[in-house]
């Protein structure tokens, strides 16, 4: 029950983790970071024990997997996800979720805390951590609530769920923002006293009243009530500020607009412990996609506008935006086919991801294939400090591993995802970048599209 190692907070440092996979795998054919020749790596119970061309396994029995020139990055982590379990099995298991996350490339995923019921106790959150675990495709770590069951009244105990198997240290009321200012100068202080991220979704809900679609000339026209910049960046001051005054690490969910990065930017220029991440879809979409008034792009923050997604992009590459996440919401049909209005917010994000970040920043773009694994492994991994994954593809590290065909040419269907949702953005879009193998700890999770493909396959 009790691990051996803590951390510089004296809480658990790792908890209970599947163990590696016995034995050995070689992989060949493949260049980490997409650079140099293609060489081959060795995994040998689930650390890479070797690299280069003589890599060569002690048993001459031991499983390869061959590729064609392909690039070996470090498994993805996504710090902003809804697996949806407990609650809404029905749209998201941590079952499907997990096969999503394999077959997307991800080796860890960070699941949000508005589940029913709230992951407020240690309960809740070793009951996610040890059946993930059990599933064993990717390392599902439970995010905890900042107010007790999402209400923004009383903190959750914080050290009660750092101290449990769970071992958490990030802490969000995501789909909710705790507005009042003073739960969260609260939340902040003992958030610094636990050393413990608190993440933010930042919308003062007293601006976003009924509003569906983000406020502009697209809505206006369209007749939908308008969600305001100001809702998003009043929150990002007011908690770069807390942040400022009364210290402890402060994280801004799923960043939407030009000003949040003018502000993010002004809070690292003084050296406030702030990080953000950003979303794919806010990224390469705008609110130009309700003119079909699917509700498939209701999502919360909603898309911007043409000059909202062109900040975002300068600022992921130039740092001022720590990190890709996904912010994957399954919803069931019912939920989104309806009336704009009506639709619930969210859309998936685990399965398209990396095509699509791959796609329009290191194919068509300026970026590196190490700029990738900074966005989606490593800088993800240091934010919310996690031992083992986002790690430099070295030996003596964990085989947290995922293998990229730039060159794998798909056509995105909901109903041929992992997730046991549809609601993507991009269904009938063809992407140009596909996951060739995903691997945990020696595991392989994902082998050319198939979760979970087994020893043998
Ligand atoms: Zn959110």
């Amino acid at each position: 029950m009790s691990p051996a190692t803590r951390d510089d907070a004296g809480y658990p440092a790792v908890g209970p983790l599947a163990a590696p996979a016995p034995g050995e795998l070689l992989l060949t054919g493949v260049r980490p970071y997409g650079e140099g020749e293609p060489t081959r790596v060795l995994i040998r119970d689930g650390v890479i024990a070797a690299i280069g061309e003589g890599a060569e396994p002690a048993d001459p029995a031991a499983r390869t997997l061959d590729f064609d020139d392909l690039v070996l990055l470090p498994g993805l982590v996504d710090i902003h996800v809804h697996l949806r379990e407990p609650g809404r099995e029905d749209t998201e298991t941590l079952a499907t979720g997990s096969a999503a996350a394999a077959r997307g490339g991800f080796t860890a995923v960070f699941t949000m805390a508005n589940t029913a019921p709230v992951t407020d106790d240690p309960a809740i959150a070793e009951a996610v951590w040890l059946k993930a675990q059990a599933i064993g495709l990717c390392d599902v770590h439970p995010v905890g609530s900042i107010s007790r069951g999402l209400r923004g009244e009383g903190l959750t105990e914080f050290g009660m769920l750092a101290d449990s198997q769970a071992r958490v240290r990030v802490f969000s009321d995501d789909g909710k923002c705790v507005d009042d200012p003073m739960l969260m100068r609260r939340a902040v202080e003992y958030a610094r006293g636990e050393d413990v991220l608190l993440a933010q979704h930042c919308e003062d809900p007293r601006l976003t009243v009924g509003a569906v679609a983000h406020e502009g000339a697209t809505a206006a026209r369209l007749g939908l009530a308008g969600w305001p910049r100001v809702a998003e960046e009043s929150v990002v001051a007011r908690d770069a500020i807390l942040a400022r005054d009364y210290g402890g690490r402060m994280h801004i969910c799923h960043a939407s607009t030009e000003g949040t990065v003018a502000l993010i930017a002004w809070a690292k220029e003084r050296g406030i412990p702030l990080t953000a991440e950003v979303t794919p879809h806010h990224l390469l979409l705008t609110d130009a996609r309700l003119e079909s008034y699917d509700g498939v792009y209701r999502v919360n923050p909603p898309l911007r506008e043409d000059r909202d997604a062109a900040a975002l992009r300068a600022a992921l590459i130039d740092g001022t935006l720590d990190c890709v996440a996904t912010d994957h919401a399954p919803h069931g049909s019912e939920e989104k086919c309806c009336e704009f209005e009506h639709a619930k917010p969210g859309m998936l994000g685990l399965e398209t991801s990396l095509a699509l970040i791959a796609g329009a920043f290191v194919l068509d773009g300026p970026c590196d294939w190490r700029w990738l694994a900074r966005v989606m492994s490593e800088r993800p991994a240091e934010i919310v400090r996690l031992p083992g994954h986002g790690r430099p593809i070295a030996v003596g590290e964990p085989a947290n591993l995922t293998v990229v065909d730039p060159d794998r040419r798909w056509t995105v269907h909901g109903e041929d995802l992992a997730s046991k949702s549809a609601n993507t953005p991009y269904e009938g879009m063809e992407l140009a970048v596909g996951v060739a193998a995903t691997i945990l700890r020696g595991r392989v999770t994902a082998l050319d599209g198939v979760a979970d493909p087994g020893p043998a396959a």
